[in-house]
């Protein structure tokens, strides 16, 4: 008896070797998920592929691509594009202007169409002066920088030329950091390699910053927006498909002054200062590059001039948490009164 179960035993065993072996490599569609810390932030990617191998490969593909975006447009990084910009384009004029990549000759355009759109509320030369802040250290520009750099903060200073992809800025002590849209392009890029490789069901994700591709396999993408300033908690979870969306918060980079003041990482450039009402902005929209721009520039704006800014817009939505934690929403998506 025991003989002949031992052998019916084995014998099923083998069997369901060679199923495993025989079946199509499709049976084994799984989702594959990694996340990696990059841009100062969690990266993160989450795709559903037939291919196991294949589908570690384009984790991979899209980790490289993230690391290529930092190496080449990191403030911190001496030998980024952008820092070698920031070296050269204030010795630079219209008559000698710096030559760029198309890509940054994309990134600034991008950007400075979102400087004019939300009238200086967005703005990537508000480094010139928040160079100055380490959030980390718990220290603020002096008064005397203060004075001296404020002026340099006005995205009018860059100046572009997409047709002939170069650039110089105006006045001196000018300093871009492309730290409001860059993740947003990021997970764009990563998307799209994704999606010229055939993958249907994705999300990608850097710190705020997120994109999903098609759905979650008959159901829609659930993301979180925090609950600022209280741990880690989910204040709303917003189901998604084929949309970005990005939070600004003013929770991820921060210190609380000798004075009690809560400063942290978005600056209205007309003061220098942390922005004030607003504690988080999500805005959903069809691409990271748009929706992370908007979201830094709704906080900046608040809510009643952040809104006016969103609701003409057809294909963005928002929603605004403020300080005292009432909860705005763009009219797209305000609940019936
Ligand atoms: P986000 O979390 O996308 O809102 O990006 C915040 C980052 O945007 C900051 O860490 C800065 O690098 C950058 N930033 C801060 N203030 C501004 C501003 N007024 N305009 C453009 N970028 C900003
Ligand atoms: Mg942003």
């Amino acid at each position: 008896m025991y003989y002949r179960s031992k052998v019916f035993a084995t014998v099923l065993w083998s069997l369901m070797v060679w199923a495993m072996v025989l079946t199509p490599r499709a049976a084994y569609a799984v989702w594959h998920s990694e996340a990696q810390a990059i841009m100062g932030t969690r990266v993160s990617v989450t795709l559903w592929y037939k291919n196991p191998a294949k589908a570690t490969h384009l984790v991979a593909q899209v980790m490289a691509e993230m690391r290529r975006i930092d190496s080449a447009y990191s403030p911190y990084k001496k030998s980024s594009n952008l820092s070698r910009m920031n070296r050269l384009a204030p010795k630079r004029s219209a008559a000698n202007p710096l030559a760029i990549s198309p890509e940054m000759t994309r990134l600034l355009g991008k950007a400075l169409y979102y400087g004019q759109l939300s009238q200086g509320a967005f703005d990537i030369t508000f480094a010139s002066l928040a160079r100055y802040y380490d959030y980390r250290a718990g220290t603020q520009p002096s008064t005397a920088q203060r004075k001296q750099l404020l002026p340099a903060i006005d995205y009018r200073h860059v100046k572009l030329d997409a047709a002939a992809q170069t650039v110089y800025y105006s006045r001196p002590h000018v300093y871009v950091d492309l730290g409001g849209i860059a993740k947003g392009y990021a997970v764009d890029r990563a998307i799209s390699l994704l999606r010229q490789a055939g993958v249907k069901h994705a999300s990608v994700s850097a710190g705020g910053d997120s994109r999903v591709l098609g759905d979650r396999r008959g159901q829609p993408w659930v993301v979180g927006i925090k609950q600022p300033r209280v741990g880690e908690g989910i204040a709303i979870k917003v189901p998604l498909n084929d949309s970005a969306i990005s939070t600004s918060g003013d929770y991820e980079r921060f210190f609380i002054s000798e004075q009690g003041e809560w400063v942290h990482h978005i600056i209205n450039p007309s003061t220098g200062n942390s922005s004030g009402q607003l504690a988080s902005v999500t805005i959903i929209g069809p691409d990271g590059f748009d929706t992370d721009a908007l979201s830094t520039s709704v906080f900046v704006l608040g809510a009643e001039q952040g809104l006016a800014l969103i609701n003409p817009l057809p294909e963005f939505e928002a929603i605004l948490i403020t300080r005292a934690g009432k909860v705005h929403y763009s009219n797209g998506l305000a609940p019936p009164e």
